[in-house]
């Protein structure tokens, strides 16, 4: 058992706009996440590091996209998503 266990996982789709590093064209992306519910519940098992964390766990969002592909025909240049955040809480 690990913290996952104190979570239900949902994939969610976030829109955002970036603009190609290579071309320099903004477009709007479909960015994976992954939504984190805290349970209601203590999972059975658990251990006191797992009670603590279950204590001061909040919902939150890690994103699963890292690369983007820039869908201008002429480009199709590969970029690293700009925004470095990549776990949000809710
Ligand atoms: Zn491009």
């Amino acid at each position: 058992m690990d913290e996952r266990d104190l979570y239900t996982e949902k994939q969610e789709i976030k829109r955002a706009s970036y603009s190609c590093p290579k071309c320099r064209q903004t477009s709007e992306f479909q960015i994976r996440w992954i939504r984190r519910t805290k349970k209601s519940q203590l999972p059975r098992g658990a251990d006191d590091y797992l009670r603590a964390k279950f204590a001061n766990a909040r919902d939150y969002l890690v994103r699963v996209d890292d690369m983007l592909n820039c869908p201008n025909p002429r480009c199709r240049g590969r970029f690293e998503i700009p925004n470095s955040q990549t776990v949000v809480f809710v």
